[in-house]
């Protein structure tokens, strides 16, 4: 099956590029996983995207941006993608035994949060586990909080929680962080933020919300239990990239490399979103990232594969013949 644009993935970014690229008449097909809706799925509250004063459930937000874009036009898959190539032209998209081309990709697979690896932990999350404080601080106001990591998204997670927790502790897993020093500094300097070194958390403690967490000093084993009501987990984002490697130009951590916003190295291939972005991660930044290549690539559509014009719309512009 032959489309103009397929997009892949199905976040605020690719929802956001599906209903650009819909109104302008183009039809796409969206790939959107088996687990369709993104990190959004495994959030609850959402309290910062615009437009929703009383906050909305990010699921919910999910279902809308995929209802708008199913207005308009847009085609939804809850397919997985399993190969790429973009060295033929149509490119070519598999997912399973379907198989797709296209004139143009957006790629807006995103980005996962690294985890410690913990049963308890991932049971509590949402429940005072989380890997995002810009999202969830705010549920956290005169409250004891952890946070696990040494590099700069620990301290910036940190600095931001300490606005409005009580306390703050960094649990890093050496005797130095890896943060940068300006961050170090802000983080060392802040009264509300204390450091445990050589320290891991090895299991977090709480029925239907966080109440401790069990502390391990790495050095001489020992462990003990104390109490907290939230643990943030900062040890770094994977962004969805492995079926692209190889296909894309990706940077060290595997983040694709795009040049003015949104282009790859190969024309007709955009990417939007946290797979490209390794600093906003924001819904609403995502969302103004998939917008941004639905107009790039509209562009290049343009440009590279022009609408064919009807027989009846030469005859239509075709001056009037003289009475
Ligand atoms: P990062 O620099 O890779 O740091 C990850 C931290 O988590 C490290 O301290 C690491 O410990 C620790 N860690 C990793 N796996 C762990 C595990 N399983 N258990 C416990 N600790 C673990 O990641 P990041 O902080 O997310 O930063 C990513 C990039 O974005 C960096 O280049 C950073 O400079 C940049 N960034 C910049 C800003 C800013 O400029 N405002 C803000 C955020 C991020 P070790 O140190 O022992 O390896």
């Amino acid at each position: 099956m032959h489309r103009k644009v397929i997009i892949i993935g199905s976040g605020p970014a690719g929802y956001t590029a599906a209903i650009y690229t819909a109104r302008a008449n183009l039809s796409p097909l969206v790939l959107g996983g088996t687990q369709s809706g993104g990190q959004l799925m495994i959030t609850t509250d959402v309290e910062n995207y615009p437009g929703f004063p009383d906050g909305i459930q990010g699921p919910e937000l999910m279902e809308k941006f995929r209802k708008q874009a199913e207005r308009f036009g847009a085609h939804v898959m809850d397919i997985d993608v399993t190969a790429v190539d973009f060295t033929v032209r149509p490119f070519v998209v598999r997912a399973g035994e379907n198989m797709y081309s296209a004139d143009s990709i957006i790629i807006a697979t995103g980005a996962n949060a690294k985890w410690i690896g913990l049963e308890s932990e991932l049971n509590l999350r949402g429940r005072g586990v989380s890997a995002c404080a810009t999202c969830d601080a705010f549920f956290f106001k005169g409250k004891n909080v952890y946070v696990v990591g040494g590099g700069d998204t620990a301290m910036e997670e940190a600095i931001f929680l300490s606005k409005f927790a009580k306390n703050v502790t960094v649990v890093h897993r050496r005797d130095s962080l890896r943060a940068s020093k300006i961050m170090q500094k802000k983080a060392m300097s802040n009264p509300k933020i204390s450091f445990l070194w050589n320290s891991e958390i090895t299991n977090v403690l709480g029925e239907d919300r966080v109440t401790g967490v069990e502390i391990r000093n790495v050095i001489d084993g020992s462990k003990r239990v104390v109490p907290a009501d939230g643990l943030f987990v900062a040890i770094g984002h994977e962004p969805n990239t492995i079926l692209f490697r190889g296909h894309l130009e990706t940077d060290a951590r595997g983040y694709i490399v795009v040049t003015d916003r949104t282009r790859t190295n190969i024309e007709g291939v955009f990417a939007a979103g946290d797979v490209k972005d390794a600093r906003y991660r924001q819904a609403v930044t995502a969302a103004g990232s998939g917008c941004e290549a639905a107009l790039d690539l509209e562009k290049y559509l343009e440009e590279h594969h022009p609408e064919p014009v009807v027989e009846s719309e030469i005859r239509n512009a075709a001056p009037a013949a003289p009475h």
